[in-house]
């Protein structure tokens, strides 16, 4: 058994702004909810989404003998999370400007599981940021960081949700469990929904992969339906720069993700010609290499 208050200290002190700590258990309502996305084929060509969906709701069934699962939030917000200029054809996503989360993350909860250790020394635990079919925002919602935004992200009162998740699964029971916040939410706002270039978000809370620029120009190859990318090459924050929580966020305070490339020195002429070598001398380190430099160009002008 270790005491949430450890845990929440911990995670804290390797730098995490956000924690919240609920029991491995299967979450019906939110698997409920994802099947009938899958059904309506909102997932378009992202098929492994339909793989594992027990597993994703059940952390228990990712792994073995796990009671308790920690979930931890970091801000990324930099100024170039606010927008970019009228125009602007050569957008990125602003959690891409920084050192690759899955490796950051990682890190920082390997150091909390070792900070837990000396209180659990045979805890047993795995780390998950996107490396896993976890359902995280599900589970962040859960532990009371924040609720589903009408945009589909995981929204906090007051670091917004340019945030990123990652979870610390582990065998140990906890005295103490947080639960989902009461009176937050979106109330009447429609911004981000008003602010999509492409009518990607659904009334359900849930977006049309078909249509999200943030998919198509990182994950969505083979994709055959015409949208327009509205000057983004990388990702997309429309729904987010538009979001009054993330407007009212304080910048980033975890120097792991300060941005390691300014996307204003990087015109459509600059990403035409910049060389393979280039390109991973400045982004290397980053999630842009999940596309690569062709993919981005050809993003360009679309
Ligand atoms: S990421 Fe962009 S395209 Fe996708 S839902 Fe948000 S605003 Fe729309
Ligand atoms: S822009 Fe408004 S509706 Fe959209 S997530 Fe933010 S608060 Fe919710």
């Amino acid at each position: 058994m270790i005491a949430r208050k450890v845990i929440i200290n911990a995670a804290h002190s390797v730098g995490f702004d956000l924690v919240g700590v609920v029991p491995a258990q299967s979450l019906d309502v939110e698997r409920n909810m994802f099947n009938t996305w899958l059904l309506r084929g909102r997932h378009s060509t992202l098929g492994y989404l339909e793989r594992n969906v027990e597993k994703r709701f059940d952390a228990r069934l990712l792994v073995e003998g796990s009671r308790s699962v920690v979930v931890c939030a970091v801000s990324y917000m930099s100024p170039f999370s606010r927008g970019y200029v009228e125009g602007c054809c050569t957008k990125i996503a602003s959690y891409a400007l920084a050192r690759d989360y899955h490796t950051t993350i990682k890190e920082m909860l390997r150091d909390l599981a070792a900070r837990l250790k000396e209180h659990a020394p045979d805890m047993q635990f795995r780390a998950f940021t996107d490396s896993a079919p976890l359902a995280e925002k599900s589970l962040a919602v859960r532990a009371g960081l924040g609720w589903i935004g009408r945009n589909s992200l995981l929204v906090t009162p007051e670091y917004g949700s340019m945030l990123l998740l990652g979870e610390l699964v582990i065998d140990e029971a906890v005295d103490e469990y947080d639960s989902p916040l009461d009176a937050v939410g979106c109330g009447e706002c429609r911004r981000c929904v008003e602010a999509c270039p492409n009518g990607a978000i659904m009334d359900d809370r849930s977006i049309d992969t078909h249509r999200c620029i943030s998919c198509r120009t990182i994950e969505r190859e083979g994709a055959t339906e015409s949208i327009s990318l509205d000057g983004w090459i990388f990702g997309c924050d429309a729904c987010q720069h538009v979001c009054p929580y993330n407007q009212k966020a304080p910048m980033h305070r975890n120097r792991y993700f300060d941005p390691i490339v300014d996307p204003t020195m990087l015109d459509a002429e600059r990403w035409t010609t910049m060389t393979e070598q280039e390109f991973n001398s400045m982004a290397g380190d980053t999630p842009m290499t999940r596309a690569g430099l062709e993919r981005i160009r050809r993003n360009i002008g679309k």
